[in-house]
Order: C-alpha cells, then sequence, then structure tokens
C-alpha cells in the first residue's frame, strides 16, 4: 500500500492499494470491477486483471455468426438469487434483461423414447399440483402414489448433509429419482446424484422437511406466503426465473469489460507462481513469460485444482483441499437447423435424458424458443449437452464424432430431415466443480483458512454454489474481506 500524495490543506491522504485478480471469468470480471467502483479520494484501487487465455469471460462464450446468437456456455442466470440481477442493475443493464418465452415455459424428460413434459406445479423433484400429477404419462401410478404420499412420510432426523439420491429415495421413492432427480438436479450439475450434496445444492429442500415434515409441505406453505406478499405488495415478482440478454449473456461480460477499462486487463497472461515478501508484505506474482510484479492483495478466481497449484508452496494443506475438488467435464453443440427440417413442436425449452435411457445425451435444449431472436425466424437453434460426471468417457471422441453421436441422440427424440446449417462443438474440461456430501463444510474450512494470508482472497463456483449469480456473490464476499482488512467496509 503506497501513500502517493498529500493535502495538507484537507489533512488528507491518498492511498494506492495494488490488487491482483487472477483469473478473468464472471468471478475475476466481478470483482475487478467491484474494487474498482470502491475507489474514493482516499483510497485508489490499482487493479490488474490477469487472464490465461486470449479472451474474457472464462466459461461464458457467447458468439454471433450469420444472424444466430449462440451461447457456447450459459444461456441465462436465475433471478431468485440476488447477485446477478443487483450487478445488472448496477451497470445499467436492467432494460436489456429479457425474459424466457412465456408461451412455452416448460421442460420435457425423456423417457421410453419420447419426451414427456414435466408436470405443471414441479420444483425440481417435488410436485405441487397432484391434479398435474397424476395425468403426466412421466411416472407410472404407482410412482405418482409414492411421490403424492412424500407429505406423510415422517420426517427423518437432522442431518448435516445428504446425498440428493438418498435424499430423493427416501422421501420420493425411487421412480421419482430415476425418472427426475437425476436427469434434472444431476444435469444442473453434470454430477452423479449418488455422491451430490444435497446441502450444498437444494439446501432448502432439507430445511423443508425439518420445518414443514415434508418438502411439499413446504413448498406449498412458502408458495402461499409468496401470493399473499404479492397481493399487498405492488412490487410482484418482475422476472421470470432464468433471464438473458437480446445478444445473449456475453452482455454482462462486455459490459464489465467496459465497465473495468481494456487497459486494466492483460489476457494471455497466465500466472505461474506466487509469493508473500515479508518485508513489503506484498504478493508477487510471477508471469508465465518469466516476468514478476508485487501486489498489496491478490484475488485468486481461478479454479480450484489451479488455486491449489498456485499455492502449494505457501499452504499446503490448504492446496491439498483445494485440489481434492473434483470437476466433471462436458461439452456443449451448437446446432442450427431450418425449422422446417424438424418434426417436433419444439413447445418447451429442451429436455433432460435420465441415465436410465441408456442415451448418449445428457441434455438438449431449444435455445431459440427459450429466448427470442436468437435466429431467423425460419431457423432453430438446439443445443445438445454431453458428457458430465456420468458419461466423461465420451469426450475421447474427437469433435467429428461428437456431432454424429449429438445428431443422432436428437433425432432419436426431436425427428429431423438432412443435415444442420451448422454445428459447432465447445469442450469444457474440467469447468463444472463437483458439490460432494459436506461441501459446505470444505468450503467454510477454505475460506478460514485462507484467512491465515494476508492480501489473499479466494472466489469462484466451487464455494457457494456454480450459477452465475453464486460466483458473482462469490466474488463481492472477496471484494467485501478485502475492503474489510483495509477498514473501507461501508
Ligand atoms: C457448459 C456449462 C453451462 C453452464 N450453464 C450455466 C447457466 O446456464 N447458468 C448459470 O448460471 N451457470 C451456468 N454454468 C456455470 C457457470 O457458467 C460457471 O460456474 C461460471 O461461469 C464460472 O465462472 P468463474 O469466473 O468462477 O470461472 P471460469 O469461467 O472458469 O473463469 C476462470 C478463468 O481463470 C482463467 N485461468 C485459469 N488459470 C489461470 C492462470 N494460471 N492465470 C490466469 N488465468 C487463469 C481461465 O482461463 C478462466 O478464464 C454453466 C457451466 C458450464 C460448464
Amino acid at each position: 500500500m503506497n501513500i502517493v500524495a498529500s493535502d495538507t490543506t484537507s489533512n488528507t491522504t491518498c492511498t494506492v492499494v495494488k490488487v491482483a485478480i487472477v483469473g478473468a471469468g464472471i468471478t475475476g470480471l466481478t470483482a475487478a470491477h467491484r474494487l474498482l467502483r470502491r475507489s474514493t479520494s482516499s483510497c485508489q484501487f490499482h487493479v490488474s486483471l490477469f487472464e490465461a487465455d486470449s479472451r474474457v469471460g472464462g466459461i461464458i462464450s457467447t458468439r454471433y455468426e450469420k444472424n444466430c446468437t449462440l451461447e457456447d456456455g450459459p444461456d441465462s442466470f436465475i433471478t431468485f438469487k440476488p447477485g446477478g440481477i443487483e450487478l445488472c442493475q448496477e451497470l445499467g443493464l436492467e432494460e436489456q434483461i429479457i425474459t424466457t418465452n412465456s408461451r412455452f415455459r416448460r421442460a420435457f424428460v425423456a423417457w421410453k423414447g419420447q419426451l414427456e413434459p414435466i408436470p405443471e406445479g414441479f420444483n425440481m423433484i417435488a410436485p405441487t399440483r397432484f391434479d398435474k400429477l397424476f395425468a403426466s404419462k412421466l411416472f407410472s401410478r404407482t410412482g405418482k402414489l409414492r411421490m403424492a404420499f412424500e407429505q406423510f412420510i415422517p420426517k427423518g432426523p437432522r442431518l448435516t448433509d445428504e446425498s440428493v439420491a438418498s435424499f430423493v429415495r427416501r422421501r420420493f421413492g425411487k421412480e421419482a429419482l430415476t425418472r427426475i432427480g437425476q436427469p434434472l438436479i444431476g444435469g444442473i450439475y453434470t454430477a452423479d446424484p449418488e455422491t451430490l450434496s444435497l446441502r450444498a445444492t437444494v439446501p432448502k429442500y432439507l430445511d423443508y422437511e425439518q420445518k414443514y415434515g415434508s418438502v411439499t409441505k413446504g413448498l406449498l406453505a412458502e408458495q402461499s406466503k409468496t401470493q399473499k406478499n404479492q397481493k399487498t405488495s405492488h412490487a410482484g415478482a418482475r422476472y421470470s426465473a432464468f433471464v438473458s440478454f437480446d445478444k445473449g449473456v456475453g452482455v454482462l461480460v462486455d459490459t464489465l469489460v467496459e465497465s473495468i477499462g481494456k487497459s486494466n486487463i492483460h489476457t494471455n497472461t497466465k500466472i505461474k507462481d506466487l509469493n508473500y515478501q515479508e518485508e513489503t508484505r506484498q504478493w508477487d506474482l510471477r508471469f508465465d513469460s518469466g516476468e514478476s510484479q508485487k501486489f498489496d492483495h491478490v484475488i485468486l478466481t481461478t479454479p480450484s485444482y489451479v488455486s491449489a497449484d498456485l499455492l502449494k508452496s505457501i499452504d499446503p494443506e490448504l492446496a491439498a483441499n483445494l485440489g481434492n475438488i473434483e470437476y466433471a467435464s462436458s461439452a456443449v453443440l451448437n446446432l442450427v437447423f431450418n425449422r422446417e427440417q424438424i418434426q417436433h413442436s419444439l413447445d418447451g425449452f429442451g429436455f433432460v435424458v435420465p441415465a436410465k435411457e441408456n442415451r448418449q445425451i445428457i441434455a438438449g435444449s431449444f435455445t431459440s424458443v427459450k429466448f427470442p431472436n436468437r435466429c431467423p425466424e425460419n431457423q432453430a437453434i438446439l443445443r445438445v449437452f454431453l458428457g458430465g460426471a456420468m458419461q466423461e468417457r465420451i469426450l475421447q471422441n474427437d469433435d467429428q464424432t461428437l456431432i454424429k453421436i449429438a445428431l443422432s441422440e436428437l433425432n432419436h427424440y426431436v425427428k429431423f430431415t438432412g443435415a444442420p446449417l451448422s454445428t459447432s462443438v465447445k469442450r469444457y474440461a474440467r469447468s463444472m466443480p463437483q458439490y460432494k456430501l459436506n461441501h459446505h463444510l470444505l468450503s467454510d474450512s477454505l475460506l478460514t483458512s485462507i484467512k491465515r494470508h494476508s492480501g489473499l482472497y479466494i472466489a469462484g463456483a466451487y464455494i457457494n454454489g456454480v450459477g452465475i449469480p453464486d460466483c458473482i456473490a462469490s466474488a463481492n464476499k472477496a471484494c467485501e474481506a478485502l475492503m474489510e482488512s483495509l477498514s473501507l467496509k461501508k
């Protein structure tokens, strides 16, 4: 920290705080934006954002090709966690937010070769509309009765955590797990529900069981509270659950870059090493090129295995814990068709495929139905998701083979004629942290351990949630900790 100027008339000094942020995905971009905004006349943040890749955005990647907006990674973010919406408001993007197409707000589950709609009223695994549940073709009669019976099953002991699979089986039965729980919750996290932590992914279910004796009862009680609140307040829900921008999620990245300023962002700059200098109380960052630079504070927003590598000589125990977090790999294929090539009515946002179907695809998304203006009206963009924790071996195939597999699997469910107008494959190697049992305890311990190192912070998708709003919240928390260390917290 350098005192660079002193104003004797007002008796104030201007302090310059040099901060390095490693990784320019949504977490790193948010952190850089947040700190630069907090610069005041008495404390100036000099922020350098270092990114190994030639582009910023990390997993977020929106491309524009032949009048199509193509999302290689995330295509939306949720609104019920405030991080995303609040950042958009701050960046002046509120007016550009678009909601999903209200005409087709539903999704399908692939079952016995057909796409069956998820019955209305389902909250992931839990039914709240029994008329719709019993009318559905997705479940057997016994399966439906078992799910409806959840309300009468006594609550289990209060557990710190439980796997998603064990909880769904216990509360809603085996069929609920195989036909909806595994593909839906397991699909979001590209994870195996047998090892996926419920506490770290959908903690409200554990809480509802304890508070209301049943998940369904809990959901119904919360629904009625929300409805009452909406009746008494004029500020009803403004957005649907998932939102994006007219030009795709990349708008958020571009706007953050503008806010941060290109001169503060250094792409093609991989951080190789990190060392603390006791004498100067600064962090020495060494780049791929062999050069190095000193900083007062460093925020690591890299995946946990990269942060582990950077920290291994500084804190072997912390590095080992970071390194133990597993990641799943996947591939996203964007397939553009003429609309008339596809037989399926595409009257939903897409489908998930249960492992029981024994197919080589984990999900498909009807991207151009979900959000408007993604392609010319006579075309359709479909995305196919391959891999994940349960099918990673498929990614050993080359891109051309992945395209062949994706097309054949897609054809099984939506039936199309001829070849797509365009295809693309984006691989996401080790990109989705796997939240195993008691992950919440692990992330608490990581955040406690990092405090041993003055001026060092961690943030990212492996801490408190993988979604964009979670990453934003994680960046905000790291910045708060930094501000607190300077006693600058508001
Ligand atoms: C296929 C897919 C689809 C998804 N869809 C959604 C969705 O629809 N909605 C949603 O909310 N979430 C979604 N997610 C999750 C969400 O996109 C990610 O969790 C989030 O974008 C992660 O952001 P991040 O900044 O923490 O990490 P990253 O985006 O991984 O950024 C980390 C950055 O660090 C850089 N880096 C690594 N090592 C170094 C180094 N040594 N030096 C410098 N830089 C380095 C990397 O190049 C990278 O740019 C999806 C994830 C995947 C994989």
